[in-house]
């Protein structure tokens, strides 16, 4: 396991500059998780790391090292795609083996890392399959015992389980924790899914137009979000933010509140609000509400509710958990 360290890292394509300048550590055998809207950079940066994209200006260091003029096969990494790139005529056992035959590792030792790998991903029983007669999630094991077998000092992943089903996210989602753990390794990885970065991340980098927004715990974003943008991007559903001129009284230019830090009653309360959609979700029920004046809401509330489409009630946001945002968009404290 290494440090990953871009030192004011550029990227251009052409006269179009997808990073301007960026500087990140992701320290030794943490699992660094990149979040940020389509088209922010996070697979550029995972590229410029992985040395299949070259940086415009700027160095990457892993372990110490520069490897910025280092081939990707120099840079003691590997990285795991969302489409898994197996090769559909060889078994699993040669997939797994074939970046270690290209090494030419001895094939003892081929053998023996071959075996531990798929040990760790409970692929015993499949080595002698082809991909075709796998599941999904089975096939990105093997992806990701390509990249076990190669013992790098940095997994990098992209998107790896955005091809599967909902239940197979969550399992593998289980397994890449696991993984992480038993292996000790650093990893990077970039995915649009809020539980998995939520779940899976020791810090969580937030990017927006090739820029660094915060760095952080999960939960030190979700609670303390620095900008305006964090604060809508972290968190399912997001955060409510509006004008602070709708509730008068305060210097901030925008409010935001949690939608499990707002109460509602039939009676009393700070905002008198008209209810649209309920959704029950089981444990939780999801009301999305019009508040009086300023706008729309979403509100999470413990439980089951009954309450009806167009049903009058009344809002009262948890004041210590109200956020506040200046016009520059950054936190304001107090
Ligand atoms: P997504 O979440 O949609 O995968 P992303 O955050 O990973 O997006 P990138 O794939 O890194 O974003 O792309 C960042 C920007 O760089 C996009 O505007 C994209 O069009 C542009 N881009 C990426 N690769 C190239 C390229 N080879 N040539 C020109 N522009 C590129």
């Amino acid at each position: 396991m290494a440090e990953v360290r871009l030192n004011h890292v550029e990227k251009a394509f052409g006269k179009f500059t997808v990073i301007p300048d960026m500087t990140l550590t992701v320290p030794e055998g943490s699992f660094t998780v990149l979040v940020g809207p389509s088209g922010c950079g996070k697979s550029t940066l995972l590229r410029i790391i992985s040395g299949l994209e070259m940086p415009t200006a700027g160095e990457i260091l892993i372990g110490g090292e520069d490897v910025t003029l280092e081939e990707p096969s120099n840079r003691g990494i590997s990285m795991v795609f969302q489409s898994y790139a197996l090769y559909p005529h060889m078994t699993v056992a040669q997939n797994i083996d074939f970046g270690l035959r290209l090494s030419k590792t001895p094939a003892d030792e081929r053998e023996r890392r071959v075996a531990e790998a798929a040990r760790i991903l409970a692929l015993e029983d499949y080595l002698d399959r082809k991909p075709g007669q796998l599941s999904g999630g089975q096939r990105q094991r093997v992806a990701i015992g390509r990249s076990i077998v190669r013992q790098p000092k940095v997994f990098l992943f992209d998107e790896p389980l955005s091809n599967l089903d909902a239940a197979l996210r969550t399992q593998m989602r289980v397994e890449l924790a696991q993984l992480h753990q038993s292996l000790d390794a650093t990893m990077i990885y970039v995915t649009h899914d809020q539980v998995e970065a939520m779940t899976l991340a020791d810090q969580i980098v937030v990017m927006n137009k090739g820029r660094i927004e915060q760095v952080g715990a999960p939960m030190d974003l979700y609670d303390r979000p620095e900008t305006e943008f964090v604060a809508g991007f972290i968190g399912s559903p997001k955060m409510n933010l509006f004008p602070a001129s709708a509730i008068g009284r305060d210097d901030a230019a925008t409010i935001g509140i949690r939608p499990e830090h707002i109460r509602t009653d039939h009676e009393n309360g700070d905002w008198p609000a008209t209810a649209q959609v309920v959704e029950t979700l089981g444990a939780d029920t999801i009301l999305y509400v019009t508040a009086d004046g300023i706008g729309d809401m979403t509100v999470r509330l413990p439980g089951h509710m009954r309450l009806a489409a167009g049903e009058r009630l009344f809002l009262t946001p948890d004041p210590e958990h109200l956020h506040r945002f200046g016009s520059d968009g950054r936190r304001l404290t107090s």
